[in-house]
């Protein structure tokens, strides 16, 4: 006879990681079923040369939530990665955030004063309510750090120029009056110094796992398999996409492997000019302070998602919100399945937020 299970987990990521290793703190029995040929979903890192390449983007833990925190570190141990990633603008580079450093470069001045001031006599060029994202990117930061650290990126990530984009797409643009490189306002940051992976085998340790395996290619007998169902994959999937698609934003990942020590002296480059095709160049060992012989890069274009391509991030906007309350209706109408993760809550969650909301999601149905 077959086995039967608490818990059918359908996806191996973060979300059911945490549901996982709660589960089996509570004697439950729990059954993985995930597509691809790993576990960890998008946090997976792949080891070529003893370096972990974080195959579905870059990947950099932090956080303000303690409790978050805390599980975390009782299960692995933290490197102090602090994300400093530069821009790379025509060959000029500048630090980010924007801050003193990046000011100091591009207007060869040293003080606060003298970087607000500059700011604010280009901010000025805008006089009444922006109408677009260059408009609204202007009055927010100024001509030059417009220009040079904003526009081609932007562009680049839309696929549009920034005169024909949505002012709203950018409410807000942290400037720092102080030298200060620290991409995250988060108290605790850092990478697994083990790798995600080891973080994942913890979490998933226990259960039984089948890979390869597209859970929708037959529900009903999964489904059969287990007491409880608890689904991350795409919501409008699992109820065969009728009310009609979500959409969502793709990349375009390619690796490298190169025989250098040392390629661009920082993990994360963001290129900020429009004729580089790609957004960022990815410099994995840098995340875990590698002192390996060669290196691993990665360049990350943006992608319109069609059919088969990896869905990375939900859209969150009007149209899509809306379709995804009325799949969300019918999830609730489920009697066996529960919803969650990123895909199967549409929601864009950092790793902090998704643990969280699994946190949450064990102590309300486990
Ligand atoms: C490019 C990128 C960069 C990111 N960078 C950061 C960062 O720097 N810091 C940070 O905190 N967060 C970052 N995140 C967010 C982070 O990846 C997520 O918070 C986290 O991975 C979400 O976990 P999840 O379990 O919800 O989903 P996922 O990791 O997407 O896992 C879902 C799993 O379900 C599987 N699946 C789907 N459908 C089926 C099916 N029908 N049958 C079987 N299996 C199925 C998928 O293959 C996948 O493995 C980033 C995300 C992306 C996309």
């Amino acid at each position: 006879m077959e086995k039967h299970y608490d818990y059918l987990l359908v996806g191996a990521g973060l979300f059911n990681g945490v549901v996982a290793h709660e589960a089996a703190k509570r004697g439950k029995k729990c059954l993985v079923i995930e597509k691809r040929d790993v576990l960890g979903g998008n946090i997976y890192c792949k080891e070529v040369e003893g370096i972990m390449v974080h195959e579905y983007g870059a990947h950099i833990f932090h956080t303000s939530n303690e409790e978050v925190w805390d599980y975390v570190t009782d299960l692995v141990e933290f490197n102090h990665y602090i994300n400093s990633p530069v821009a790379n603008y025509h060959g000029e580079i500048y630090n980010l955030p924007f801050n003193m450093n990046t000011f100091s470069k591009m207007w060869n001045i040293s003080t606060p004063e003298e970087a607000r001031k500059i700011i604010e006599e280009q901010k000025s060029v805008i006089k009444k309510d922006p109408e677009n994202l260059e408009e609204q990117a202007i009055s927010l930061v100024g001509t030059d750090v417009y220009e040079k650290l904003i526009k081609g990126y932007t562009m680049k990530q839309w696929g549009r120029e920034c005169k024909d984009l949505p002012a709203s797409i950018i409410k807000r643009i942290p400037v720092r009056y102080i030298y200060d490189n620290n991409y995250f306002n988060d108290p605790h940051q850092g990478i697994p110094k083990g790798g995600y992976n080891e973080l994942i085998e913890k979490l998933y340790d226990g259960c039984d796992v089948i890979l390869e395996t597209d859970f929708l290619s037959d529900k009903e007998k999964y489904t059969s398999m287990a007491d409880h169902v608890v689904y991350t994959g795409t919501i409008d999937a699992y109820f065969d996409y009728c009310y009609g698609k979500l959409e969502y934003r793709s990349l375009h990942f390619e690796h490298e492997l190169l025989n250098e020590y040392n390629h661009q002296g920082v993990a994360v480059m963001n290129y900020t000019d429009s004729e580089t095709p790609f957004t960022r160049k990815i410099e994995h060992k840098h995340f875990a302070f590698g002192t390996q012989e060669k290196t691993v890069v990665t360049r990350e274009y943006p992608a319109e998602w069609e059919d088969g391509m990896e869905p990375y991030y939900p859209v969150n906007d009007e149209k899509n919100s809306t379709l995804y309350e009325r799949y969300k209706e019918l999830g609730e109408k489920e009697e066996k399945v529960l919803f969650g993760g990123r895909l199967g809550e549409y929601k864009y969650y950092d790793m902090d937020k998704v643990i969280e909301s699994a946190l949450n999601f064990v102590k309300q149905y486990l």
